[in-house]
């Protein structure tokens, strides 16, 4: 979802923005117009996650696969070693990319239990030697989360933060490089946003290609080439529509409220449940698993006949998934569980 605000607002300046007589599809990447656009939403997104100084905020493209290569192409610069935590699809997608370019370490996974929880990670885990080491904060499909940002004893930790980047307040200083693809909490898809702590920048071998190296977008503020021009003015106005909500403190509320509604009903229900460990839960993604598939598939489809939709489960798990990322307003998840109930009665 996107905030209603956020797309009532994009209508109305959908063809003539900021009276140029021109759509923001229309204007030049180079116009003072889109420059106000690109630094107004560097800025916002500044002032919303808190990031130092000394961190540059990158507009590239690729998603957030692309950043699977990019990451250990221009980090894996001294040892050319990298430790990554294995905690599902996402993180093995990760770890399967890095192996192109170096050595790579799993020093801990869930894959034992179907990734439904997430593994402890400690500092002495860690190879002091390694060029970084690699989380996936939030895992989109499995429903976990990290609920502490593991110590690395200096070594830099990269984070995808895909799923629950914005979700909540979040210490930057403690990262080297975090990632995300706009198309959850940021924006439509097309957008990939990079946080990176300068001093990791410029350590790409001669043979990085132009794109892929985080320099060439770093020294020319995200504008090397043609970015995704649109996406970027959308993500603008989610950050803005963030701050006036109050800004992450405030959107954690709000989605803290939302997770706890919904697995407070998981908790007590007779027909649902979660197959994620308590004290690993995603507060972005919730998965649950009626006793049967065939009472999955109904619910599913009964579901989307009284409007619910975006339930099913991703296609490698199964089961129901509901994405309850920083749009969804706390009525939609009161609406679910009111389904829900309605449902496991019906069907009781
Ligand atoms: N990482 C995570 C945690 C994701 O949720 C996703 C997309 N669902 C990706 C990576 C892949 O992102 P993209 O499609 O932007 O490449």
């Amino acid at each position: 979802m996107l905030p209603l605000p956020v797309l009532e607002k994009a209508q109305t300046e959908l063809v003539n923005y900021a009276d140029s007589g021109m759509s923001v599809m229309e204007l030049s990447h180079r116009s003072g117009l889109f420059t106000d656009i690109i630094t107004g939403a560097e800025q916002l997104l500044r002032d919303l996650m808190n990031i130092p100084d000394n961190y540059k905020v990158l507009f590239v493209q690729g998603g957030a696969s692309q950043q699977f290569a990019m990451v250990p192409l221009n980090l894996l610069s001294n040892s050319k070693k990298a430790d990554y935590v294995n905690t599902g699809s996402w993180s093995k997608k990760a770890i399967k990319e890095a192996k192109k370019y170096g050595e790579v370490r799993v020093i801990a996974s869930s894959e034992d239990k179907n990734f439904s929880y997430i593994p402890e990670v400690t500092s002495s885990m860690i190879d002091p030697e390694a060029d970084y080491v690699h989380i996936t904060t939030n895992n989109t499909i499995e429903g976990t989360a990290f609920q502490n940002i593991p110590d690395t004893g200096g070594v830099p930790l990269v984070a995808d933060m895909s799923s629950n980047i914005l979700s909540e307040e979040i210490d930057v200083s403690k990262f080297g490089l975090i990632y995300a693809g706009a198309q959850k909490n940021i924006g439509p898809a097309g957008l990939t946003v990079v946080i990176i702590r300068e001093d990791l920048i410029g350590h790409a071998p001669e043979s990085c290609p132009t794109m892929l190296d985080y320099k060439t977008h770093s020294e020319s503020g995200s504008l090397y080439n043609t970015p995704p021009t649109y996406g970027i003015y959308m993500a603008k106005l989610v950050f803005e529509w963030l701050k006036e909500l109050g800004g992450l403190k405030e959107m954690e509320k709000i989605n803290r409220k939302k997770a706890e509604l919904l697995y407070g009903f998981l908790g007590q229900s007779a027909m649902f449940q979660s197959p994620v460990q308590e004290d690993s839960r995603s507060i972005m993604n919730i998965p649950f698993v009626s006793p049967s598939a065939e009472l999955d598939a109904a619910f599913v489809k009964e579901a989307k006949e009284a409007g619910l939709e975006t339930l099913k489960g991703h296609r490698s798990v199964g089961g129901m998934r509901a994405s309850i990322y920083n749009a969804m307003p706390v009525e939609g998840v009161e609406a679910l569980v009111e389904f829900m109930k309605h449902f496991e009665e019906k069907h009781a």
